[in-house]
């Protein structure tokens, strides 16, 4: 029996993983989609202490990655569709396999919120984007719109300037956004580079047909500015999602936004299963908390190993 598994593949998992290993756990962490997590999707991290310069988002999570390994933890991808906790241990089935472990850390994270507008599904990694790391690079010189107002919209609006030609930035209330990034977004503006545009939301995505499919051409908005934009690219930068579909008959108790609930040492109603990182409740999604909070976990659950 493994003595824990780790759900995610983000910076709590890896801090928990270095933890746990180098205490005398053998860890198995399973990843379903992108290794790294969140950070990963990140260009630029410049407020995670002990990299003064900054580090980009992949090189800081392939550290923390390379750092567990070199303990001895195992990180492989597995889609996890179920816990359970029984007598000494917890049920996990991964990939439709079962495997059992003596404790289980959730640090699942979260996932990015859409729109919910006709085409968006169909248009995803084709015009419609949530990662601007990932796909900004395809907008050079062109129109983008980007959506959101709170801190991972204005850091990535920021970010996707240096390669579009103009964004305008909508946002349907007013911004949330810490206010050093608004004194960044501030001088785009007035260049002209970034149109910011408060109270406006998108009603409709306007496509044409290619020879490659369907093509974003711009979008119509409601509110404020009732517009027809002209962009070939959305970013959607609108909140998080946790990632806790597959606790749905684990007993773990979540709050009403589906975040884990946990007590002070990260453990949740279940004493094997604890959870840690972004998918926690009230989690201040920031990578070094994650990383504190998972590091506390595997300290926690040491501890219990270890007395048992
Ligand atoms: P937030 O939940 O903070 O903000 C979401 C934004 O999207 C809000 O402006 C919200 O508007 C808007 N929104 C939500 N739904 C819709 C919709 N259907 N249509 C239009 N707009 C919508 O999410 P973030 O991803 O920005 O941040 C998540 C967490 O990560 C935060 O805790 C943040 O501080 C942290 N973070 C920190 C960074 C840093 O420190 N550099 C960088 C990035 C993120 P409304 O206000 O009207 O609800």
């Amino acid at each position: 029996m493994i003595d824990l598994v780790i759900i995610g593949g983000g910076p709590s998992a890896f801090s928990a993983a270095i933890y746990a290993s180098r205490a005398g756990l053998s860890v198995q962490i399973f990843e379903k989609s992108a290794m790294g997590g969140m950070i990963a999707t990140s260009d630029w991290v410049e407020n995670y202490p002990g990299f003064e310069d900054g580090i980009s988002g992949v090189e800081l999570s392939q550290k923390m990655r390379k750092q567990a390994e070199k303990f001895g933890a195992n990180i492989d991808y597995g889609d996890v569709t179920s816990i359970e906790e029984f007598e000494n241990g917890v049920k996990i089935i991964v990939d439709g396999s079962e495997l059992k472990s003596k404790f289980a850390l959730i640090a699942s994270g979260n996932t990015y919120r859409k729109l919910g507008l006709d085409k968006e599904e169909e248009l995803f990694g084709r015009g419609v984007h949530s990662c601007a790391t990932c796909d900004g690079a395809f907008y050079e010189g062109k129109n983008i719109i980007t959506v959101g107002g709170g801190d991972s919209a204005v850091q990535e609006t920021i970010f996707l300037s240096r390669f579009a030609k103009k964004i305008y930035l909508l946002v349907r209330g007013d911004f949330r956004a810490q206010s050093v990034l608004l004194s960044r977004l501030d001088k785009l503006v007035k260049t002209g580079k970034v149109e910011v545009l408060k109270g406006t939301e998108i009603s409709e995505i306007l496509t044409k047909d290619t020879d490659f499919g369907q093509k974003v051409y711009g979008v119509k908005t409601v509110g404020n500015n009732e517009l027809t934009i002209e962009a070939e690219g959305i970013f959607e930068f609108i909140g998080l999602i946790p990632n806790t579909d597959f606790l749905k008959d684990s007993g773990v108790l979540l709050n009403d936004r589906s975040e884990v609930i946990v007590n002070d040492i990260f453990q949740t109603n279940k004493k094997r299963i604890f959870a840690s990182g972004d998918v926690v409740q009230n989690a201040e999604k920031q990578a070094v908390v994650a990383v504190a909070t998972g590091a506390k976990a595997a300290i926690e659950i040491a501890k219990i190993y270890h007395n048992e």
